[in-house]
């Protein structure tokens, strides 16, 4: 007979449920046994006297290891944000809430490690080479970030455009996933509307001028992106930061990914002797 495993861990966010209600029970002087029988009838989980104490007590927090997240309004934070609407990704594996991004580019994987350490406050991370994919991955590992990143666009925007340095770590992370240089041709590209939306609206405000958002792509067709061939499920929106406000980007917002802020350099070096000749 195969025994029994020991009974998992309660995710954290019901850990930290079960702990705000029994707080606030505790507040209302209800005594051990009556705040036992109340979690009991509301949420069907009993627990034990000592843990209740442990927690009154203060001896143990809901969140076990973890690493403690608020989302408190950081231009780093922003730029997690900014990339994982583009390039980057969250995922749940058994007890494992990661948060993961794969590119070509080192330095925008450690710039990527860098503000997810910082928003989590955890160790920074070592970027790893993958061959078979021949990308450079980080990841991190946090609960909190992982439910705070999943949360519908909208409850996000508060967050990222909560003054200008947040607004620009947002786009800078957005723009070092999806945007290319082409040329003058500086622009974004992504499926979702909301977002290039408002990564107008925020370009906007510090003085950036685009056109569009733009379909270019329908879903249900193939597109060859970077060489490779995507059968595209959704529409693709392309946004264009205008000419003249290149110089404005570059000062405001501008790139961690290298190549691309070289070509904007190049960009902007090509406009200058345009001006001048
Ligand atoms: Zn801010």
């Amino acid at each position: 007979m195969r025994a029994f495993a020991k009974r998992p861990l309660r995710p954290v966010w019901e850990r930290k449920e079960l702990y705000d209600s029994v707080i606030s029970l505790r507040r209302k002087e209800l005594t051990y046994s009556q705040i036992i029988e109340r979690v009991l009838q509301q949420r069907g989980v009993r627990l034990r006297k000592s843990h209740i104490s442990d927690w009154v007590n203060g001896k143990h927090q809901p969140y076990g290891s973890t690493h403690e997240f608020e989302p408190i309004p950081s231009p780093e934070l922003a730029y997690v944000v900014g990339v994982v609407k583009g390039d980057g990704s969250i995922s749940v594996q058994k007890w494992s809430y990661r948060i993961r991004l794969r590119v070509i580019d080192k330095e925008f994987a450690e710039e990527f490690d860098r503000c997810v350490s910082k928003a989590i406050g955890s160790r920074r991370h070592t970027a790893k080479w993958v061959q078979k994919k021949l990308l450079w991955s980080v990841e991190a590992s946090s609960v909190l970030l992982y439910r705070f990143l999943r949360q519908p666009f909208s409850r996000l925007k508060s967050v990222i455009s909560h003054c200008r340095r947040c607004a620009s770590g947002f786009l800078r992370g957005f723009f070092d996933s999806e945007a290319s240089v082409s040329g003058r041709s500086l622009s974004v590209s992504n499926a979702n509307l909301e977002v290039l939306r408002f990564a107008k609206r925020l370009l906007k405000t510090n003085g950036i001028l685009t056109t569009g958002p733009r379909l270019v792509q329908r879903g249900g067709r193939a597109v060859v992106i970077k060489g490779k061939t995507y059968h595209a499920n959704k529409n693709i929106y392309l946004l264009y930061v205008r000419t003249l406000s290149l110089q404005h980007y570059a000062q405001r917002v501008g790139f961690s990914v290298r190549r691309k802020q070289v070509a904007l350099s190049l960009a902007l070096a090509q406009g200058g002797r345009l001006a001048s000749s």
